[in-house]
């Protein structure tokens, strides 16, 4: 790919903040700050979760892919109330403190472990860094000391509270209705809904049987908002392009990470806000609370690729409301074959497969550089997925029909195959496969090609289900050949 080109290509994307699909002009030139709300780590991801990572991935993978460097940030959310719930549940009510953060440590770490296994089955790349909010209690109680110092906080029986009316442009990005807060009432609990703009919490007093830190305003823990202000600013500086998160996270999650961010830093923050839509079960929010989900655990266990999974999700659009079925995995998986026959068709061994007339051809080189520029608009308006995909398939019929008329030439299979290479960066379903087969496979190939000359169909069938049985798929050309993959 033209690096140099590359590097000049411009994304636009829909910004929360603006209500637009606006370019993203970066910070530092070829540089993208992204700050992405990671997973809270209390019990598996579902897959409605994993929706919103892929999501984070297919941003990243696409700036990358652009010819941009992606200073790519997760946080990892190891202290927040369903967190204390659910570890300290099992000890004794006279266990001490350091047993306490024992027990939530040993939670965290155990489904942060599961966690980063799903990322990597599913294909989402590390982060660049991946910060843990219990690595930042004191940053955390230093920020809240400034807003305190800045008048933007105040502090109650042992807790502290962010005044909301303090700062004239609380609740913009979720379009708050500033007459209907209720400013001076105070909230604890991290999550509430927006008829109920409140001052909210950033210090939570201990109460009895929970895991505490020492602060100036006696023993108590972070409340969740604070943890992301301080890691994104720690992390990537006072300044970042992107924020992202699922749009559950606008209010008040990101309304108040706002809030405590410029309150502190005064200026803005962060120059796009991108938010992910839902994953659905029939018309209601997949989500742990309604008891309505899968892991991808529970989708491996019905003998699903997580391959396919992460292209039924990237296929869609990622602000689009998607219904979870088993249909669309269906549907996924017969696309991803597709693509990679396709693949193999082109990686093969360039034997003349057409037997047509040069003249009815359409030069492959203009259809895929027509195809590659649909490609790159579609990616480049909002991460137009269904649009960048649909470009591929017509590719795909365009040169399989091609193909069968006139053979495409070496020098145009290796251009098309660095097309899905560079397609390949973003969706990570068609990898190139290895070259070679093993040896014992070979032969057993060529003993079937032999069987199919001679029209022994009985024993070519045999010997599919032979090689089916040691894991590798065959498919026969139309030529005559055929060629085999691991399935
Ligand atoms: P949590 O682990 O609960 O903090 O959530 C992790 C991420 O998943 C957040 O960005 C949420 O917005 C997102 N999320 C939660 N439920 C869904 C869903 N049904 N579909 C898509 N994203 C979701
Ligand atoms: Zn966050």
């Amino acid at each position: 790919m033209d690096r140099a080109m590359a590097s000049r290509r411009i994304l636009s994307l829909f910004n929360t903040l603006t209500r637009r699909v606006e370019p993203v002009h970066p910070l530092e030139q070829g540089v993208i700050r992204i700050y992405n709300c990671g997973p809270t780590v209390y019990n598996f991801a579902h897959i409605g979760n994993l929706r919103t990572f892929l999501f984070q991935d297919l941003l990243r993978r696409t700036f990358e892919a652009s010819g941009y460097d992606v200073k790519f940030c997760m946080n990892i959310t190891d202290v927040e109330d369903k967190i204390i719930r659910d570890s300290q549940a099992g000890l004794p009510a006279d266990a001490s403190n350091a047993e306490r953060l024992v027990a939530m440590k040993a939670l965290t770490d155990r489904y942060t472990a599961y966690f980063l296994e799903d990322l990597a089955r599913i294909g989402i790349q590390p982060a660049t860094y991946m910060p843990r909010a219990t690595d930042y209690i004191g940053g955390m109680i230093a920020m809240v000391e400034q807003l305190i110092a800045k008048g933007h906080a105040y502090a109650r029986e042992g807790s502290v509270y962010y005044r909301i009316g303090s700062l004239p442009h609380y609740g913009d990005l979720a379009h708050l209705d500033r007459e209907g807060m209720q400013v001076g009432v105070s909230v604890d609990v991290d999550e509430y809904e927006k008829d109920s703009a409140q001052d909210f919490v950033l210090w939570k007093a201990a109460k009895p049987g929970e895991p505490y830190w020492e602060s100036p305003w006696g023993p108590g823990r972070p409340g969740w908002h604070i943890e992301c202000s301080v890691m994104g600013i720690d992390v990537l500086g006072e300044r970042m392009d992107i924020h992202t998160g699922g749009v559950d996270l606008i209010f008040p999650h990101h309304t108040n990470e706002i809030a405590q961010s410029e309150g502190c830093l005064g200026h803005t923050w962060v120059n796009h806000w991108c938010h992910g839509e839902f994953l659905m079960v029939e018309g209601q929010k997949m989500s742990k609370s309604l008891g309505n989900f899968f892991t991808l655990r529970d989708l491996i266990d019905k003998g699903i690729d997580p391959l396919s999974f992460r292209y039924a999700i990237q296929s869609n659009h990622y602000r689009k409301v998607l219904n979870f079925s088993f249909d669309g995995l269906k549907a996924a998986d017969a696309s991803l074959a597709r693509i990679r026959a396709f693949r193999r068709r082109m990686t093969g061994t360039g034997e003349v497969a057409g037997r047509g007339d040069w003249k009815e051809a359409v030069d492959p080189m203009a259809r895929l550089q027509m195809a590659r520029e649909r490609f790159w608009e579609a990616m480049a308006d909002d991460l137009n997925t269904p649009e960048a995909l649909a470009s591929l398939f017509t590719l795909v019929t365009d040169l399989n029909a091609q193909d069968d008329r006139v053979a495409l030439t070496v020098e145009e299979r290796q251009a098309v195959s660095a097309f899905l290479d560079e397609t390949n960066a973003i969706f990570g379903g068609w990898a190139a496969e290895e070259e070679t087969l093993p040896a014992e496979i070979e032969a057993l190939l060529a003993q079937r090609q032999e069987a199919r000359a001679t029209k022994q169909w009985a024993e070519s069938d045999r010997l599919r289900d032979v090689l089916k049985s040691l894991g590798f798929l065959v498919e026969d050309r139309k030529d005559g050949t055929m060629s085999a993959r691991r399935a």
